[in-house]
């Protein structure tokens, strides 16, 4: 099975640019929101998403799209 998934923002509940697989694992992932603009610090497992640290400050440098 090459299932993927993609992955919802924790703050606004938006679809990422993110796919995953079922066995992909992500850990200490910077998950990046097109719509509201925020990085959250994520782990995936098994298409499980849990929010380490939400971000509420942008760090302006590191976007430049
Ligand atoms: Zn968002």
């Amino acid at each position: 099975m090459n299932e993927t998934v993609w992955l919802r923002c924790p703050v606004c509940g938006n679809k990422t640019r993110l796919k995953v697989r079922h066995d992909t694992e992500l850990i200490n992932f910077p998950l990046y929101c097109p719509k509201c603009k925020q990085e959250t610090l994520i782990n995936v497992k098994k298409t499980n998403l849990s929010v380490i640290k939400a971000n509420t400050h942008i760090q302006k440098e590191n976007i430049e799209l």
